[in-house]
C-alpha cells in the first residue's frame, strides 16, 4: 500500500446531508490537509432501497456550499474512479468472485421465509439475531445444482467459529471480539448488489484510503471488515471511530428532535463558518492540542486555524452534545464578523416577504435594504431572523396598539403633546442633515435645556417609527427610514392617540 495519506469521505445519498456527516467530512478535511493529503468524495449508492432522486447532486452542492474541497470525486475526477459505487458494480463482482474461491465466503441460498422464521425463533428466545450458517457446508454438487436451478442466493462472509479478534482503532486502541460473537454478514445481496460492508472494504483498499474515519455505529461490525482485508491479504487503512452526537437530554440525535439536514441551517441563515466551527468542537477541542496555544480557549477557529492546530490523535471519545445555544453564538459571532455588502447579499433572500410590504420604490432599493439589515447586525442570530425584524422598516402602514407608545405611567394626552414636540423638532432638520447624530443632537440638547426626561420622548418616538416594544433605537431608526417616512409616522400615531 502507498504510504500517502488518503481519507475518504462517503456518504450514502439518502437525501440531505446529516450535521453528523459534516463534522465527520471536517474531520477528514481536516486530517488530510494536516498529514498534506487527499480528500476524496465517494458516493456510497448501493442501497436500492434508500436512493432518493437528485440526491446525489444535492449532496454535491451541499459540501461545495461547507466550503470544503475534494481533490478526487465525481466532480474533481482523478485516477481512482468511478466514485459512485453503482457505477463499479464489475469490480464488486470480480472481488466477490475471488473471495469465494479463496474460500472465506459462500453462497447462502436460504429462503427470506425461512430466515424470518429463524429470526422470529430468536427474538422469541432473546436472543441476538443471527444466521445459522446452513448453507456454509453446502457441496460443491450441492451449490451448482442450486445454480443451475435459478435459486437466488447471497454471498456471506465466512467468520472464524473459535478465537479472538484484535482490531486497532487510532482513538481507542485495541479492541478484542470474540469470534464466535461475529455473524457470517452479507456481502453481496440476492441483486447482485454489494453491501455496505463488501465494497467500503473493497474501495477503501483500491481508492487506497489510509485513514477511514467513520461513526461509532460501525464499531460492531469493525471486526469483520478487518477479517475481510485479511482474507483478501489486503492491509487494512488505519481506522478512526467517531463518537455519537447526542442531544442535550443525552438521547441520540433524530430527525424528530429538530434540524439535523445541514440544508434546513442553510435555509435557516446559518453560515458555513459556524457550522464547522461549531461541528469541529464535536469531537476536538483546540485545548487538546499541543500545537495551539494556551490562550485559545474562546472556540472561535476558522477553517486555518482549525488546520493549524488540529491532530486526529487529540480527537475524544466521549460522546458530543449538540448545543444549538452555541451554535447560534458562533453564527452570530461570524454575522457580526461580515461586511455590511456580504451580510446585505446574503440576507436579501430573506427580505423577499419585507419587499411586498410597500410600494415605496425607495424602501425596494438595495441601499435601503442594506442599511436596515445593517441596524440588525449586531443582534442577529441567524439571516432568516433578518426578515422578521427588519420589517417595521418596509411596512407602509404600521399595525400596533396606541398602549405601545405609552411610556411607564404618563397620560395619553401627554404622550401626544410630546409626540407633536418631537415632530416640530424633526421637522426642522434640513434634508441634508438628516443623519443620526444631527437628530440626537437636537433631540437631547431639547430635552436637557427644558431638564425633561428622556424616556417620556424617546420611548413614544421610538414606538412610533418602528411599531415595536424591542427595536434598535430611534435616532438611527429615523436615520434609516428617512425625514418624510419618520414624519409621517409620527403623524400616524399622533392621530392614534
Ligand atoms: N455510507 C456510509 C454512511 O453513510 C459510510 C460510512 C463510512 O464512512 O464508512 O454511513
Amino acid at each position: 500500500m502507498s504510504t500517502n495519506v488518503r481519507v475518504r469521505f462517503a456518504p450514502s445519498p439518502t437525501g440531505f446531508l446529516h450535521i453528523g456527516s459534516l463534522r465527520a467530512v471536517l474531520f477528514d478535511y481536516l486530517i488530510a490537509k494536516t498529514l498534506n493529503g487527499q480528500l476524496i468524495l465517494r458516493i456510497e449508492d448501493t442501497d436500492r432501497k434508500r436512493q432518493v432522486a437528485g440526491a446525489v447532486e444535492g449532496l454535491i452542492n451541499i459540501l461545495a456550499w461547507a466550503g470544503l474541497k475534494f481533490d478526487e470525486g465525481p466532480q474533481a475526477g482523478g485516477p481512482f474512479g468511478p466514485y459512485i459505487q453503482s457505477e463499479r458494480m464489475e469490480i464488486y463482482k470480480e472481488q466477490a468472485e475471488i473471495i469465494l474461491k479463496k474460500g472465506a465466503a459462500y453462497r447462502c441460498f436460504c429462503a427470506a421465509e425461512r430466515l424470518t422464521e429463524m429470526r422470529e425463533q430468536q427474538q422469541a428466545e432473546k436472543k441476538p439475531p443471527f444466521y445459522d450458517r446452513l448453507c456454509r457446508e453446502l457441496s460443491q454438487a450441492e451449490i451448482k445444482k442450486k445454480i443451475k436451478d435459478g435459486q437466488p442466493f447471497v454471498i456471506r462472509q465466512k467468520m472464524p467459529l473459535t478465537g479472538e479478534v484484535m482490531v486497532h482503532d487510532e482513538l481507542r486502541g485495541s479492541i478484542k471480539f470474540m469470534a464466535a460473537s461475529l455473524e457470517d454478514q452479507i456481502l453481496i445481496k440476492s441483486d447482485g448488489m454489494p453491501t455496505y460492508q463488501f465494497a467500503s472494504v473493497v474501495d477503501d483498499h483500491l481508492m487506497q484510503i489510509s485513514h477511514v474515519l467513520r461513526g461509532e455505529e460501525w464499531l460492531s461490525s469493525f471486526p469483520k471488515n478487518f477479517l475481510l482485508y485479511q482474507s483478501f491479504g489486503w492491509q487494512p487503512p488505519k481506522f478512526i471511530h467517531l463518537p455519537l452526537t447526542l442531544n442535550k437530554d443525552g438521547g441520540k440525535l433524530s430527525k424528530r428532535q429538530g434540524d439535523v439536514a445541514v440544508e434546513d441551517y442553510k435555509n435557516k441563515g446559518y453560515l458555513p463558518e459556524a457550522l464547522l466551527n461549531f461541528c469541529v468542537l464535536q469531537g476536538w477541542h483546540p485545548s487538546a492540542s499541543v500545537k495551539a496555544p494556551k490562550e485559545k480557549t474562546d472556540e472561535i477557529l476558522s477553517l486555518a486555524e482549525m488546520i493549524e492546530y488540529f491532530d486526529y490523535k487529540d480527537m475524544g471519545i466521549s460522546p458530543a452534545i449538540f448545543d444549538a445555544e452555541k451554535l447560534d453564538y458562533f453564527n452570530g459571532y461570524y454575522i457580526r464578523q461580515m461586511s455590511l455588502e456580504k451580510l446585505a447579499e446574503l440576507g436579501r433572500p430573506f427580505m423577499r416577504e419585507n419587499l411586498k410590504l410597500t410600494r415605496d420604490r425607495r424602501k425596494q432599493s438595495d441601499d435601503y435594504i442594506k442599511k436596515a439589515i445593517g441596524l440588525e447586525q449586531e443582534r442577529l442570530k441567524k439571516l432568516s431572523d433578518l426578515g422578521e425584524l427588519t420589517e417595521f422598516f418596509f411596512n407602509d402602514e404600521l399595525n400596533y396598539e396606541p398602549e405601545l407608545l405609552i411610556w411607564k405611567n404618563l397620560e395619553a394626552k401627554q404622550v401626544k403633546e410630546n409626540l407633536r414636540i418631537i415632530y416640530g423638532l424633526l421637522e426642522k432638520i434640513a434634508d441634508r442633515d438628516w443623519l443620526k447624530e444631527n437628530i440626537e443632537k437636537d433631540m437631547i440638547d431639547y430635552l436637557k435645556t427644558n431638564e425633561l426626561k428622556a424616556g417620556d420622548y424617546l420611548w413614544p418616538m421610538r414606538a412610533a417609527l418602528t411599531g415595536r416594544a424591542a427595536s434598535p433605537g430611534p435616532f438611527e431608526v429615523a436615520q434609516v427610514l428617512g425625514k418624510e417616512e419618520s414624519l409621517k409616522r409620527i403623524k400616524m400615531a399622533v392621530k392614534k392617540l
